[in-house]
């Protein structure tokens, strides 16, 4: 249940608000809004009675908040979260490109094609230094030097970094080195490492599960969000289907669907949903239609030599032509965010 207060309410009268719910043995928990203030009932077991919260002062109205999910959920927060990585906000009205290797392969690769999306209007750079792998066999990352080649990307390009913590005791390294830790499809509930990410003080770009439903994927960032790290970015990235003419079948009415149900950004990988290159610049320009808050995209410049993933990796001047699609597809606030930086 919301309690929401009055816009004339005093501090005072929040914090009584705040005590009876507590003396109620629930967990209480203040939004400030724009205008007026709400204060979320949290850890209810079943529906809460409004009558003794209605009658304080400063209340102005409760409302039932019919989701299992809750501080993630539009009815708790109206406003939609903007996700401030440095200068730029993810969320809201802005657009971010997120672009880069699947791994960080060497410290020459990574520069290479950072300085290549870079130009084309990324304002952040993807890479793994920890791999989740099908094989034990396959390429399983570079590890720490993976994580300080992606230092080392920031320093000389001013790109944001994000890159995959594996599991809790890994968080805590890439936490130190990443703007965003990423948090893979398949430990999407993984609920050490969504606990453990609720405590970063980094924002967390969450993948959702490649056979959850939205229910599950948001239920997933409500478990970053109680433990307190309110900075989580959704990323739809396709869901097991019986097709086989794609990796995944990208779920586009996720979009807007999960901007009903939430506040958070959300972001699409058209990467890891097709999984074949031929198959992003047009995923990517129906995304951007369908509302997304940005893109993240897998580019190469030898995708033929690639350590993981090079069959879905654009070119770099694939990239360029993927932004060069997906401009008419953006409102104008969204152009300009995205232009701006982006040499012709
Ligand atoms: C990735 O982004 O590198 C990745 C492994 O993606 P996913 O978790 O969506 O498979
Ligand atoms: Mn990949």
């Amino acid at each position: 249940m919301l309690v929401v207060m009055s816009s004339y309410a005093t501090d005072e009268e929040i914090a009584q608000v705040v005590a009876a719910i507590e003396r109620s043995g629930l967990v209480a928990r203040v939004i400030e809004g724009g205008e007026r203030a709400a204060i979320g009932i949290l850890e209810n077991r079943g529906p809460v009675d409004p009558a003794p919260f209605l009658l304080l002062p400063g209340v102005k109205d409760t409302i039932p908040v019919s989701k299992p999910y809750k501080l993630v959920s539009r009815e708790f927060e109206l406003a939609d979260t903007v996700v401030q990585v440095g200068d730029v906000a993810i969320g809201g009205e802005g657009f971010v490109l997120i672009a880069g290797p699947c791994a960080v392969e060497s410290e020459t690769q990574a520069l290479t094609i950072a300085e290549g999306v870079r130009s084309q209007g990324a304002q952040l750079f993807r890479g793994g230094a920890y791999k989740p792998r099908t094989s034990p066999y396959s390429f399983q990352g570079l590890g720490e030097e993976g994580l300080k080649i992606l230092a080392k990307v920031r320093e000389e390009t001013g790109l944001y970094v994000v890159t995959e913590a594996l599991d809790h005791e890994l968080c805590e390294l890439v936490e130190e080195y990443a703007d965003v830790i990423q948090i893979g499809a398949r430990n999407m509930q993984n609920f050490s490492l969504l606990n453990r990410a609720g405590q970063a003080r980094k924002p967390i770009l969450l993948k959702r599960g490649m056979a959850a439903t939205i229910q599950e994927w948001l239920m997933a960032a409500e478990y970053i969000m109680a433990k307190g790290n309110p900075n989580v970015i959704l990323c739809e990235r396709g869901v097991r289907t019986f097709a086989d003419h794609s990796r995944n079948t990208l779920d586009l009415s996720a979009v807007p669907v999960v901007k009903k149900e939430s506040h958070l950004p959300i972001i699409v990988d058209p990467s890891h949903a097709c999984g074949r290159r031929d198959q992003v610049i047009p995923m990517s320009r129906a995304s951007v239609a369908a509302g997304v808050h940005g893109l993240m995209v897998e580019v190469h410049h030898e995708p033929e030599k690639a350590l993981s993933d090079g069959q879905q990796a654009l070119f770099p001047w694939q990239f360029a032509e993927m932004v060069s699609q997906i401009v008419p597809f953006l409102t104008e606030e969204q152009r300009v965010h995205l232009l701006k930086d982006r040499v012709s």
